[in-house]
């Protein structure tokens, strides 16, 4: 289930510590301080109560994976869970596309874009490109098209990034066409181009042809990568250096610089977290699966989640819930996966993590006092009065008490005298 992506490049998420190390952070921030709660990525990766034990592996890769844990599935917000969603995406894509091509269909990748600021909100771009690009496959010039050119559907993914312009909104579309001809096909993508600008103007907004393609699929993978290969993720998790070009920063890199106390790269990633939680890409309807022949497929899981029990790969060692969830619950589990993948023996990760996620009892609280019988009161009553006998006796039973001894005292006048004064 698990992707082999962990120990690909280089990247700053390219290993399970660091993902793990984000991920919380991303829980830290997302999560309401008052009332303790947040999106499903901030209840990621702790074991459920009914699990008996989280199982760390290590699979051929080198990567390791952790059993018997909860996972979020949200593409959006969850490094962790993010390389499994883009796998899914990919595959379904690309059976989609394979079924395509085995009825000799041609698939065109359209890109839609509008133009953007710095300080233009997210949540009114993806408005503008969802709005205009759903209008330009709606209506009756569009179904003409459709006709003539088979479109049997459109595959959509969402991309975001935000760069020295603001963020940057864009939509990767995959017309799936039947048409005779490749030129039909192109035809096809450059119709909803052209119709996707004008609803984009309806909305107030502008959309220039420069910031638009359109180009035929070479083939299912082709295609695969060019809708499902989620930028965001590939520019985080897979490239060795920190991405600065014109698309931007990809939002797994704000996030990780909103951790280091950026606080406008912290507005930034709450910003994208609210818009984008939850958004759907590469929906493969049940029209478009049954004339392909193959099972719809949806993001319907994600932001819901589900335990993984089994993690792929060689068992390294095992961890009580409790020990895992008390590691979680201190941001320690990526440390713990990080001794892992540096070999430690498990023997010594295990007590280490143990040892961290139970520390010691506090030292027992020291006695209350003991309570004045009422013969100390009556007698710090004489005592008040004046009473030399009572003083002395009292003082007595004083420093029988504080010494704890019954035994009789022998007191000399020096020491009676202080006895009386100091009381
Ligand atoms: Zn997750």
């Amino acid at each position: 289930m698990t992707p082999p992506l962990s120990s690909e490049g280089d990247g700053f998420l390219s290993t399970t510590s660091k993902r793990f190390e984000l991920r919380h952070g991303i829980g830290r921030m997302l999560r309401d301080p008052e009332t303790g709660k947040g999106p499903a990525v901030c209840g990621c990766g702790r074991s459920g109560h009914e699990v008996e034990a989280v199982t760390i592996t290590r699979r051929d890769s080198g990567a390791i994976g952790v059993g018997g844990v909860f996972r979020c599935d949200s593409a959006w917000l969850c490094p962790s869970c993010a390389p499994r969603q883009t796998l899914d995406r990919q595959s379904r894509v690309k059976d989609a596309v394979s079924a395509l091509y085995a009825q000799d269909g041609t698939a065109v990748m359209v890109t839609l874009t509008v133009q953007h600021r710095a300080g233009d909100r997210l949540a009114d771009l993806k408005r503008i490109v969802q709005t205009a690009g759903r209008k330009a496959r709606q209506g009756a010039p569009w179904a003409r098209m459709q006709k003539r050119a088979g479109v049997i559907g459109v595959l959509v993914a969402p991309e975001v990034t935000h760069g020295r312009h603001g963020w940057h909104f864009h939509l990767h579309l995959l017309v799936l066409c039947l048409a005779q001809s490749n030129s039909t096909a192109a035809e096809a993508g450059e119709f909803l181009i052209q119709r996707y600008m004008k609803y984009v103007e309806a909305e107030g907004a502008t959309a220039k042809r420069l910031g638009q393609d359109v180009q035929v699929a070479t083939s299912p993978e082709n295609a695969a990568d060019y809708v499902a290969k989620g930028l965001a993720w590939e520019l985080a998790g897979r490239s060795g250096k920190v991405s600065r070009s014109a698309k931007g920063r990809a939002p797994f890199e704000i996030a990780a610089s909103a951790m280091t106390g950026q606080p406008r790269d912290y507005a930034l990633w709450r910003e994208y977290a609210e818009t984008m939680a939850g958004t759907r890409s590469c929906v493969v309807t049940a029209a478009m699966a049954e004339q392909l022949g193959i099972e719809p497929a949806d993001d319907s899981a994600q932001d819901e989640g589900e335990q993984e029990l089994a993690a792929d790969g060689v068992e390294v060692g095992i961890l009580s819930p409790g020990t895992w969830n008390g590691l979680m619950r201190l941001g320690q589990a990526a440390a713990l996966i990080r001794k892992v993948e540096a070999d430690q023996p498990w023997p010594e990760v295990a007590a280490w993590a143990r040892r961290t996620a139970n520390p010691p009892e506090p030292a027992p609280p020291p006695p209350p006092p003991v309570r004045p019988s009422e013969r100390d009161i009556r007698d710090a009553a004489a005592v008040q009065r004046g009473s030399t006998a009572a003083r002395l006796g009292w003082a007595v039973d004083a420093l029988r008490r504080s010494t704890g001894s019954r035994r009789l005292f022998e007191l000399d006048a020096t020491v009676v005298t202080a006895l009386i004064k100091v009381r």
